[in-house]
């Protein structure tokens, strides 16, 4: 069995009922549990600042998906929630990234392990400390070293 963390955002239409129905829909993957899902997370937007405010969270998952089916599982959540691609850091109806899996990392054209800017994003730190606040991240340290880099990003539980 494996375990995965995958990292959940929306900032369009209804973003907290978008995240609660999406944590859904990571239940009902094949080969796959829920086994934590954080709170929701009310987060400023990176990047393009001309836009709604974000609910994040994070989920984990045991799972016996190889990585790359999983992605592909979550790409097609997104799709069914439609999400349209346009901008890079636009507004979205429902983002889904593998930050984690296992202690895996990962270099392809198309999936990058650890997620690359994990460390960098409070919405995406705080959600997977509160789920796994003694995590090692492969090639980084610990989560808890990276969360004070972070505690000046907008973000509220
Ligand atoms: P972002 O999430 O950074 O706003 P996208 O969701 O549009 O942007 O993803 C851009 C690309 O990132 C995707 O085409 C995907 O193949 C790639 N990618 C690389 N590593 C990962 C990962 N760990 N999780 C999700 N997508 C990833
Ligand atoms: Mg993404």
């Amino acid at each position: 069995m494996n375990i995965a963390y995958v990292a959940l955002g929306a900032n369009l239409g209804d973003p907290a009922a978008t995240i609660r129905a999406a944590f859904g829909a990571l239940a009902n993957l094949p080969e796959s549990r829920v086994v934590h899902c954080s709170s929701l997370y009310r987060t400023a937007p990176v990047g393009n600042t001309e836009q709604p405010e974000f609910i994040n969270a994070v989920a984990a998952l045991e799972t016996t998906l190889a990585p790359e089916s999983l992605l592909d599982a979550l790409f097609d959540i997104e799709a069914r929630f439609g999400r349209i691609r346009t901008e890079k850091n636009g507004p979205r109806t429902l983002d889904l990234d593998l930050l984690l899996y296992n202690n895996q990392q990962l270099n392809l054209p198309r999936l990058t392990l650890p997620h690359p800017r994990l460390h960098l994003r409070a919405f995406v730190l705080y959600p997977l400390a509160e789920l796994a606040p003694d995590l090692q991240l492969p090639g980084r340290g610990s989560i808890a070293a990276w969360l004070p880099a972070v505690a000046n990003q907008g973000i509220v539980k």
